[in-house]
């Protein structure tokens, strides 16, 4: 078999989630809520059924869906996005993601790329016969290297994609971070992705810096979103996009042929729920609450900590426990003290020389204080 792409194999959260149940560990690896979302938005999957919203949602998604997220994309961040031209419901973000790449790279354009970068970016440049061009985040706090991004950008940039919040690190891109890039891309025909599935879960009083509310870097962008995230339903794998017309419309090119359209009755419950429910703005007091839950637990560990700004993981450094790399020592903490967490490395270059671990924490308490009784026990 010739492999499209060979260097590629299976997903860290696929490896690690196995080992986990083997081993049955107390998993904080794959990002995901182990407790249950609002009853009310499960009725409402119940309430779509009912109501026969059963046969496939138009290309685009529920028309009343993506006004809402017109009247919320306004709402947040000040940038308006036409329902009918400019929102697209997807499967996922990833599939918002995948498609995005998709519809834009051609063989040998070159796609810019933060590392750590999550783990679905590079598969699907490469499919599209795209060059990935990494820039590695530098440093303890994971900076930019502004002048290694500037020189990174050339006449075969097509794209770049960053992701904010960001997974792995936590990190929350600050108005400075957000000015460079707009420097950075201007007057340059490169496309902007934004990932910004973990735009509700920001912490410590800090805003969400949506790249919609830059209008320059607005009018080049790709910015997705998932509702996995929002309403802790990552099972449902139901997100959206939103981009200036003339991008989207290159998307639908690609959308309309792939999925067509995603899952209907969900679409017309989180309409609903969206439309009577605002709680997702508490989401970050609610995940801050939990972070800080767990490094209280930890306090006496000898792992060490700087606090995740947003998303709900949560690196932890163990250069005072271990020469291992990170690899070595998430695989031995699975087996030998069943707690399974992700190597970040996985996202990273041949480069990467940190040794850090990263841990999800949007767990119930219960599930919080087993992994931390692990963490203070390991030595
Ligand atoms: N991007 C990032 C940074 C993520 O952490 C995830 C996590 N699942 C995704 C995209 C994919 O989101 P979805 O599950 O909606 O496809
Ligand atoms: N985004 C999730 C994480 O980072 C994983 C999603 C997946 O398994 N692909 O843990």
């Amino acid at each position: 078999i010739i492999s499209k792409l060979p260097n590629v194999g299976t997903t860290i959260f696929t490896t690690i989630g196995q080992l986990a149940l083997q081993h049955n560990a107390v998993n904080l690896s794959q990002g995901f809520p182990n407790f249950p979302p609002d009853p009310a938005l499960l009725h409402l999957v119940d309430e779509a059924l009912q109501l026969d919203y059963n046969q496939y949602a138009p290309m685009q998604g529920s028309k009343a869906l993506r006004e809402t997220l017109s009247e919320k994309t306004e709402q947040l961040y000040g940038k308006y996005y036409h329902p009918d031209t400019e929102i697209t419901i997807t499967s996922g973000a990833t599939q918002a993601i995948f498609t995005t790449i998709a519809a834009f790279v051609n063989p040998g354009d070159e796609v810019i790329i933060l590392r750590p970068a999550y783990d679905c970016y590079e598969p699907a440049i490469e499919l599209f016969g795209g060059k990935v061009v990494p820039v590695d985040l530098v440093g303890k706090d994971f900076e930019v290297d502004w002048e290694a991004l500037k020189s990174a950008v050339g006449a075969n940039t097509r794209m770049l994609i960053i992701n904010n919040p960001h997974n792995p690190t936590g990190k929350l891109w600050a108005e400075a971070d957000m000015q460079k890039f707009q420097e950075i891309l201007s007057g340059t025909n490169v496309i902007l992705l934004s990932d910004e599935v973990y735009e509700h879960i920001v912490f410590d009083g800090k805003p969400h810096l949506s790249v919609s509310k830059y209008l320059d870097l607005a009018s080049r962008s790709f910015i997705t979103s998932s509702f996995g995230k929002t309403f802790h339903i990552t099972g449902w794998k139901i997100g959206y996009v939103v981009a200036p017309k003339e991008l989207m419309k290159e998307f639908h090119k690609v959308h309309q042929y792939n999925v067509f359209s995603v899952f209907r009755p969900a679409q017309y419950a989180l309409n609903q729920y969206l439309k009577n429910h605002d709680h997702y703005l508490e989401l970050g007091s609610f995940y801050q609450q939990k972070r800080d839950y767990f490094l209280e637990a930890i306090k006496t560990s000898k792992f060490t900590v700087k606090p995740s700004g947003g998303t709900y993981f949560q690196l932890l450094g163990y250069d005072q426990i271990s020469e291992e790399n990170d690899m070595e020592l998430a695989l031995r903490l699975i087996k030998e003290y069943q707690l399974a967490s992700i190597p970040i490395s996985v996202f990273c270059g041949p480069s990467y020389n940190q040794r850090y671990l990263r841990f999800c924490f949007g767990k119930t308490e219960e599930v919080l204080d087993k992994a931390a009784e692990i963490l203070i026990r390991i030595q």
